[in-house]
């Protein structure tokens, strides 16, 4: 079996991704491949801060490992969140604080279209590779949903009326970018290796 690091401290991130993946490939969790660290995202896109994670878990493990990240981007506010989704609120602070900023920043607002970009990084055999998905939808004006995490409770992917945090993970990877951007990483490496079924 293929083991590939995930340079994630989120379980939920590794559930969804392993979910998307696959069976053939066994998705590690930084925990699970015995790295403590917690990883910077300096930079001002979702691309520079995915290769620098993914750079950092190649440097200490020598071994193929991929990243990811995330953003939330809103039409009507020129793109934020964005690279700053997980502090929109400040430095430390909790999702329920993130979507309490972002409803307040959207109050009144007619266009309440989003979406969520994953940018993912894989590092194979000392090359880098990105691959992109996104899912499009709307911010609603209240919270819906206990599933899920992050923004999840406030965003409606296109051609759905539930939140993500109303769907379980096979719905919510029905739409997912993360779901998007794992198939191409799937698909890359089936190529690549030639005996991964998808
Ligand atoms: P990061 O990729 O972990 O930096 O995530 C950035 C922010 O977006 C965090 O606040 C996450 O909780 C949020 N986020 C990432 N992926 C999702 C998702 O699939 N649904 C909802 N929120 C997400």
């Amino acid at each position: 079996m293929i083991r590939l690091i995930f340079a994630t401290n989120n379980d939920n991130k590794v559930r969804e991704i392993q979910q998307a993946i696959g069976s053939r490939i066994k998705v590690e969790s930084l925990k699970e491949a015995g790295i403590n660290i917690d990883i910077a995202e300096p930079f001002n896109s979702l691309e520079e801060n995915a290769v620098e994670k993914a750079r950092t878990i190649f440097e200490l493990s020598s071994e193929n490992c991929f990243s990811e990240d995330t953003g939330l981007e809103v039409a009507s506010l020129g793109g934020a969140p964005g690279v700053k989704s997980a502090r929109y609120a400040g430095e430390g602070r909790s999702s329920e604080d993130n979507n309490t900023r972002l409803l307040s920043e959207l109050s009144g607002a007619v266009d309440r279209k989003a979406r969520f970009r994953t940018v993912i990084c894989l590092i194979w055999n000392r090359t880098y590779y990105t691959f992109e998905g996104v899912c499009e939808g709307v911010i609603l004006t209240e919270k819906r949903g206990s599933g899920g995490f992050g923004y999840d409770p406030v965003f409606i992917p296109d051609g759905s009326d539930k939140t993500f945090a109303e769907m379980d993970l096979v719905e919510k990877n029905q739409f997912s970018h993360r779901k998007k951007a794992a198939e191409k990483l799937t698909l890359f490496l089936q190529e690549l290796t030639g005996r991964i079924p998808v």
